[in-house]
Order: C-alpha cells, then structure tokens, then sequence
C-alpha cells in the first residue's frame, strides 16, 4: 500500500493551496495533492482582478473595503474576518507583487487598479478603483507566479491524484487517502496537518462559468466526515455568462464601462440601482437581468441581454479586455468590437462551505470548536467573508489572504510542536477502496444520466429565484438521485486514467454539495444576497440573521441544520440600498 508522510499535506493547488504552501515550505515538508495538474486550477480562470485598497488611482482606506464586503454580502459577513480581509489585503499584494507577478501599471509605475461592482469610496458614495489586476488574467498570473515560487521552494506535487477520505485519529486529522489517476492506486498520506483547497461546486447546475474539475470534492469529503457544511444556500449566480454556455465574461468589463441593454436598447441598471448602475453587486444586477426577460423584454423575446462594449472603443478593447472578447468570438462567432453580446446569469461561486475561523481551522459546530490538524481555505471555506453574496475580486484575495494565514497558522502550531503526526488505523483506505470496488461492479446507470438530471433540477429549481414550491421538488429530485448513484456503474474497469471512474466518484461530490444547498435554501425563508425567495422577498434579521450549518447522516440525507450567530464588529445591519 503506497504510503507517505509529511509534516503538512495540502489538497489543492488553486491560488488559496499555494497561498498555503509558500507559508511552510522553507522549514517544513509539504505535499500538495492535486487532481488537476496546478496550473489547470480553476484561479487560473480568473478574469478581472484582485481587491486591495492600494490606493493607487483615487483615495481608498481598508476600512472603506471592509464595509463594502460586509454590505455586499447582505450583513451575513463575520465582521472580524471581513477586516482581516481588507487589512492584509494589501500586504498579501505586495506579496505576489515581490514574486514576480506582471501587475498592469499606472503611468508613474505603481499597481493599477480598476473598478468592480459594490467596491465603493467613503462607504458608499459611489465606485472606486480597487481592483488590481493584470489585463483580463488575473488570475492565470497569480497561479504561474506562485506555482514557480512552490517548485523553487521544494514544495513536492503530487498531481492527477484525487483525494477520497480524511483520516481523522483521535479527534484530529492525521492524513488523507488518495486514489492515482495514472494507476489507480490508492495511497496513503500520513501528516501532522492537513489543508482542503479544493475550491468550488459550480457543475452542480447547467449554465456554470466553472471549469469541470469543480464538483466539491473537499466539501464533500468534510460533509462524509461529519464536519458541517456553512451557508450553502448562498451561491453566486454571475451576471454576464455567454447565453447558453454559462463562460465567463468578466465583471472587468463593466467596471472598465460596458453596458447592460434590454429589448428596447435600455440600459435597465439605471433603473434598478441608479447609483451603481451596471456596478452593482452580482445578485442585485443578476436579479434584475431575470426580471427583465421575465416581463418581456428580453433580446427577441428568449432569455438573454446584451452586454455592449461598442463604446469603449477597438484600442480599450484590446489592450484591457483581450480575453473576454476571443471567448465571445469563439464561443458565439459574434465581434465585440462592433456588435453586443448576448448573456444569461450563470452559476459561479460558492459563497458557503467548510466553516473555519479566521485563522483556517475547520470548526465542528456553533460553538467554533476547532478539528485540530484540518484546516481549509479559498472557495471550498466559509470563513465567512462574503456572507450572503460576494464581491468581485474578493474572491482572489480571500485565497491569498486566508491561504497565508493558514499556513501561518500552521507553522506557529508546528514550531510549538501542538501539532504531531498520529498512529495511522491499517485500514485507513478502507473507505476509498470499498468506495471504488461498488463502483467497478456497480449495475445500474452511468454517472451522465444522473449528473445531467441533477444539473437541469438545479438550473430550473434553485436557480436565481426560488419558492417553497421549487426548492421541495428539487430536495425530492436531489434524494432520488441520491439513491440511484449507489448503483452506478462504469463501462471502463481499467485502472490507468480511468477518467470515467474519476466523473463517477466527482459526481457523489457534487451530488452531496446539492444536498446540502437545497435543504439549506428550503430552510431559509428570507432573500438575502444571492438566496432570493419570491414567496419571501425580505430579509429577515429577527429570525435569519445567522449561518447555516447542515451535518449530514451516517448514510446520506441532510440530518440537521444548526444555526451560527453572524460577528459584527463594526457595521450594524441596514437595508442594503444603492
Ligand atoms: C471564470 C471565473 C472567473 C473568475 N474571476 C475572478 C476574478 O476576477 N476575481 C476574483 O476574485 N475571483 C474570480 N473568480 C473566483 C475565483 O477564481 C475562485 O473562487 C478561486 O480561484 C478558487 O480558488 P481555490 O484555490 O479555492 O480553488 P481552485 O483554483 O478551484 O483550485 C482547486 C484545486 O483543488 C484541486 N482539487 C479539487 N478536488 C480535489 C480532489 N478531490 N483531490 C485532489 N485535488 C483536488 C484541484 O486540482 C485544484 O488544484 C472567478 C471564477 C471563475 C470560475
């Protein structure tokens, strides 16, 4: 049975996992664990930028950002994590700054920084210049630089291993199980601390701006072990997906001026939030977008607007939104440069996940008592600093934020030694190898028929709007699912890159991150941020001003939803007006 031992092992090479490495490499052994070979992670997707209050282009304050994120995220935002967040935002840029990454510059030579949605001057006076950003990849900049740190700081890749259990021992996490695509092995990782950056679940629904690998894995497998899941009925529907696949066309391109039309050639935002306009935050626009195809008047009639960047001119176009616009060009044949671009609402972030607390530790319950060892951070944590619905750019910087002090944490814990490796049970892969052998001789359907059932129950049932109604037939429909994926089976029986073994073990991930969200969102009726019920249309302080933890039963199902009071620090809950 392979076996391995390190001081730290890190599931996940996205930004947040070598956010996490870099911290514990120089003096530690580190593993990271990764499905995907590092520079495929989904940050290398990220569009727009990364919010720092630099102040580079106009004045700006960390507390201004601080307030922000807590507005935007419908005051469901820990206020505490919400100023951590702001505050070492901005050492955590200059960080990736001093590695090397190739920021776009002002003319004197300092960090760039453009506009995004609900990032505001003066709390709340109108857009400021926030986001730092290197053209319209971001993102793809950030994994290359740190990916190259790692490699020079000896952190050790295992890549196109997919993690299937947390070993807890004694109350702490001591390892994780791991099965190798390339020989379908299954290997054992001993370690004194363990991180899960494992990022999101947007191929739960049809229309996603999420690349394949995003399916949940790490929630799931921290949902399997007991630990509860935060918040899940919070997830971002972006606003400008291409119409009808979902890929994304970056905020940047609002904040650099794009429009938003309707049928009649109306820029509608005014009319919804005349302060913000296009740069209102993600469900408010999102939101708005449906109820404009609703009352008809949608492009032709059909579910989609325009996005127009006409007017920002060839050269703008070029120089700061060079990607975004090949997408439209290969995706829909349709030139920016001269015609809008039609796009839908599409699934993007996860704003709920595993709960830890400001420094990365995973918490059990309501009372934040830690799992010692286990720590996580990026999309697949809910620390929680988007609340209910979060800002553009805040999502890179949560990685880097939150990835640093987990592995900061970490290594406070292994330099005081309260942190040590565990006596391993000899069945540790027990789980994982039963796991794949129910697979190998399963009998019923292949795992497409039920993902695509499940995507199309998700997209219609607990999309952008929701009712009682929609959200009990889509439980029913998740639960019935459920139960057809223990009987799944395979055509491919091999062992070397059997991807088809690796979608059926991804789609139980996804399936239990469905779970979750639907009996979170049924549970909750109020509209706050990105949860929106139309037979609630209110948010609800009295009763819903609180996380939701949902813990899952020894054999499927959502046994119990917990709720955990919100920290406020600074910002008492208002309406949140534009
Ligand atoms: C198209 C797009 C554009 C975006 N643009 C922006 C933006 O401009 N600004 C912003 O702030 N945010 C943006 N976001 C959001 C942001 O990019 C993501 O939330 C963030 O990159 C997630 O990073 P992560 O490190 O948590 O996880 P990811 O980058 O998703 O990485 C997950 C890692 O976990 C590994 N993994 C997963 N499961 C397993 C498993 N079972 N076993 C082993 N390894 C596993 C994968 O291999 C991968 O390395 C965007 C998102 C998308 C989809």
């Amino acid at each position: 049975m392979p076996y391995h031992k390190f001081d730290v092992v890190i599931v996940g090479s996205g930004g947040a996992g070598l956010m996490a490495a870099m911290q514990l490499s120089h003096k530690y052994s580190v593993a990271v664990v990764s499905k995907l070979y590092p520079t495929r992670s989904h940050t290398g997707a990220a569009q727009g930028g990364v919010a720092a209050a630099l102040g580079n282009q106009e004045e700006d304050h960390w507390q201004w950002h601080m307030f922000d994120t807590v507005k935007g995220g419908d005051y469901l935002v820990d206020q505490d994590a919400a100023e951590v967040l702001a505050r070492e935002a901005i050492d955590a840029i200059y960080d990736l700054e001093h590695w090397g990454l190739p920021f776009n510059r002002t003319a004197d030579g300092k960090i760039d920084q453009r506009r995004f949605g609900g990032h505001t001057r003066n709390f709340g006076e109108g857009p400021v210049m926030r986001s730092c950003y290197a053209a319209d990849r971001t993102g793809h900049m950030i994994l290359q630089t740190m990916f190259q740190q790692s490699v020079k700081n000896q952190v050790q890749f295992f890549n196109e291993f997919l993690a299937t259990d947390l070993i807890i021992t004694g109350g702490r996490a001591s390892g994780v199980v791991a099965y190798s695509i390339r020989d379908g092995d299954v290997h054992t990782f001993s370690a004194k601390a363990v991180v899960f950056a494992t990022g999101g679940y947007g191929r739960a629904w049809r229309i996603t701006s999420n690349a394949l690998a995003c399916t949940g894995d790490g929630m799931s497998i921290a949902y399997r072990s007991g630990i509860p899941l935060e918040d899940m009925e919070f997830y971002q529907f972006h606003p400008t997906g291409i119409y009808h696949v979902g890929v994304l066309l970056s905020e940047a391109a609002r904040g650099e001026g794009a429009y938003l039309l309707n049928n009649e050639g109306e820029r509608f935002m005014m009319r919804y939030t005349p302060s913000l306009q296009e740069l209102a935050p993600r469900d408010i626009v999102s939101r708005s977008i449906v109820q404009e195809i609703r009352e008809g008047r949608g492009i032709d009639g059909q579910d989609y607007v325009y996005l127009d960047i006409r007017h920002l001119g060839a050269e703008k176009i070029r120089e700061k939104l060079p990607d975004i616009t090949d997408f439209a060009r290969t995706y829909l044949r349709i030139e920016p440069i001269t015609d809008p671009v039609p796009i839908q609402p599409t699934a993007h972030y996860a704003m709920g996940g595993i709960p830890t607390n400001i420094d990365g530790q995973v918490i059990l319950d309501e009372k934040n008592t830690p799992l010692p060892g286990f720590y996580a951070a990026g999309e697949a944590a809910c620390v929680s600093v988007h609340g209910a619905n979060r800002l553009g750019t805040n999502s890179l910087v949560d990685l880097i934020v939150f990835g640093r002090r987990a592995g900061k944490h970490i290594a406070k814990m292994l330099d005081s030694g309260e942190l040590d490796y565990a006596e391993l049970p000899a069945n540790a892969d027990e789980r994982t190898k039963q796991m794949i052998s129910r697979i190998r001789a399963g009998s019923g359907e292949h795992a497409e028929t039920i993902r695509e059932e499940m995507r199309d129950v998700m997209t219609e049932m607990c999309g952008v709007m929701r009712t009682e109604d929609k959200l009990q037939q889509c439980g029913a429909k998740i639960a019935e699912l459920q139960a057809r994926y223990q009987n799944i089976s395979i055509m491919d029986k091999s062992s070397s890159f059997n991807t088809e073994m690796m979608e059926a073990i991804e789609l139980g991930y996804v399936l239990d991150c469905a779970e979750a969200t639907v009996e979170s969102a049924a549970a909750r009726k109020e509209s706050r941020g990105g949860h929106f019920r139309e037979d609630y249309p209110t948010r609800d302080d009295k009763q819903f001003l609180s996380h939701t933890l949902a813990y899952r039963k020894d054999d499927g199902g959502v046994k119990e939803l917990r709720y955990k009071p919100v920290v406020i620090t600074e910002f008492q809950p208002k309406e949140r007006k534009y």
